[in-house]
């Protein structure tokens, strides 16, 4: 039995809370399949109390001053880069990835809350041009309490990516972390609380979902709604924020495509995608999934994309050796074998992969597919796990309409050595993230978000602060 670091709870107002009669939720280690600890869920007492506490952390933090503001994140931030370890260990152990993943999603985390330590400084409005005696201002200003809902697949970036910028606003946050994965979570809030969060500006619940956004969102005192995972939920969530008029930021997913074009420099483009389509076992938002050749290079490259994945070492996170770790929950392969026995049955060519791997944990092969007809599921819906398609075509419009196919407009990706097809793809692309010869779409000051049915609003950047502000225009005669 390997030692979970992590001893997940409840937070609110101040206090860890477990036990009392809680009904549970065991937490699994996806490569095992042992029960890693019991979760405690919320009940609506639990949830009423962490409203309790928003509203009067809200009042609190609102009035801290700037110094203050950033001198805690500031120190989150470095409490994460001294916690690096367990933290990282935890997220291997609940989610899957490899070690050395989780160390990476760590070290992204604290700079990207270093960067809301000096954001905070930076809440610059307007000062409009007026007659002499006149002003006119546009200030930002916090939008209130706010709700953080966060998916299972970056378990330590994902409540830092809402709460950083929350704080940085001046709101305050109940955040729901995934409760498959619910341990880092626990230990990046604990880093904020001990760098001197004071402690009712933000608590942490978990319980069952609908349950617990039902009655959140229900509530008054919660002003944003700022929700990662799938599309379906997404938009429930929207219907339910809209019989409040609240705010939201909807990360919700994509399907992303990669244009390599003929002129591309291939080894680059090759080494690029087999790097990135992996990653995290492919449960990545903007993972590279539609690979879109041009029909010149489309054999050599389904050849190298299959090659490199059959290479690949499929194992336990915490192993050294792996470089793919299981999928997070057992409804991730049961998923992959669906979208891949359908996509055979349309007359899909299996290069790589397709099937599961060993007889414990949620281990799946890559998988890379060849010309399966765009009618498969495959070709349609966000397949969220370790799975590659290539298709051929003949000319740059082409290609771009295929990209632009599907209702997601997350990331998408071009490889080329042509600056024309650069800029042509850039502007015709429906895609709130693009990659011109790089897949690295996350930066601390760069917006992160999607358009069409991936969602609306930006996090990280300065826009990841703006998501929790309001505007406010002041003139004086
Ligand atoms: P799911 O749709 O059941 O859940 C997605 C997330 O939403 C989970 O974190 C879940 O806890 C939460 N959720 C579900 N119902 C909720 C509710 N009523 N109220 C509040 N939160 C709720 O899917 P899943 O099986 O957990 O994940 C698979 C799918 O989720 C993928 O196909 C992918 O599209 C999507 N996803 C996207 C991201 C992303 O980064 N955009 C991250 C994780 C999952």
């Amino acid at each position: 039995m390997t030692v979970y670091p992590a001893r997940p709870a409840l937070f609110i107002d101040g206090h860890w809370l477990s036990g009392e009669g809680r009904a549970t939720h065991q937490v699994v280690n996806p490569a095992t399949g042992e029960t890693l600890a019991e979760l405690p869920l919320a009940t609506t007492a639990d949830l009423d109390a962490a409203l309790d506490a928003a509203a009067r952390g809200y009042t609190l933090w609102r009035a801290t001053s700037v110094d203050e503001k950033a001198a805690v994140l500031a120190g989150a931030a470095r409490l994460l880069r001294d916690r690096a370890d367990i933290i990282a260990a935890t997220a291997t152990l609940e989610q899957g990835k490899p070690l050395a993943e989780a160390r990476g999603e760590v070290a992204y985390t604290a700079a990207l809350v270093d960067f809301y330590a000096g954001e905070v400084r930076r809440n610059y409005g307007r000062v409009l041009v007026r007659p002499a005696g006149q002003r006119s201002l546009v200030v930002h200003e916090p939008v209130g309490p706010a709700l953080a809902l966060c998916p299972w697949n970056f378990p330590i970036l994902n409540p830092a990516r809402k709460l950083a910028p929350a704080l940085a606003a001046g709101c305050s946050m109940i955040i729901k972390p995934p409760e498959e994965a619910p341990g880092s979570a626990c230990l990046v809030l604990q880093c904020f609380i001990d760098a001197g969060l004071p402690a009712q500006v933000a608590s942490m619940v978990f319980g069952v979902p609908d349950m617990v956004s039902r009655r959140l969102i229900a509530s008054p005192i919660i002003r944003k709604i700022s929700f990662t995972g799938s599309v379906p939920v997404g938009k429930h969530l929207m219907r339910l924020a809209a019989d409040g008029a609240k705010r939201t930021t909807m990360e919700l997913g994509g399907h992303a495509p990669v244009i390599v074009w003929g002129d591309c420099d291939f080894e680059k483009a090759i080494t690029m995608a087999s790097a990135f389509k992996w990653r995290n076992a492919g449960q990545v938002c903007v993972s590279p999934t539609r690979m879109i050749v041009h029909e010149a290079i489309a054999d050599r490259f389904a050849a190298a994309l299959a090659e490199r994945a059959k290479a690949l070492t499929v194992g336990p996170g915490l192993d050294a050796a792996t470089q793919m770790g299981p999928l997070a929950n057992p409804r991730r392969p049961a998923a992959m074998e669906s979208l891949i026995d359908d996509a055979l049955a349309h007359g899909g060519t299996l290069l790589a992969g397709g099937a599961r791997v060993g007889s414990a944990g949620n281990f799946w092969a890559p998988t890379v597919l060849a010309d399966v007809p765009l009618s498969a599921r495959l070709m349609n819906e966000e397949p969220f796990g370790p799975v590659a398609t290539v298709q051929r075509v003949a000319s740059l419009d082409e290609a771009i309409a295929e990209a632009n196919r599907l209702p997601f407009g997350l990331a998408a990706y071009l490889f080329t050595e042509n600056a024309r097809t650069a800029n042509i793809f850039a502007d015709a692309i429906e895609a709130g993230m693009v990659g011109i010869n790089t897949m690295g779409m996350s930066a601390v000051d760069a917006p992160f978000g999607g358009v069409k049915d991936s969602g609306h609003g930006s996090e990280d950047g300065p826009e990841g602060m703006r998501a929790f502000q309001v505007v406010k225009a002041i003139h004086q005669h």
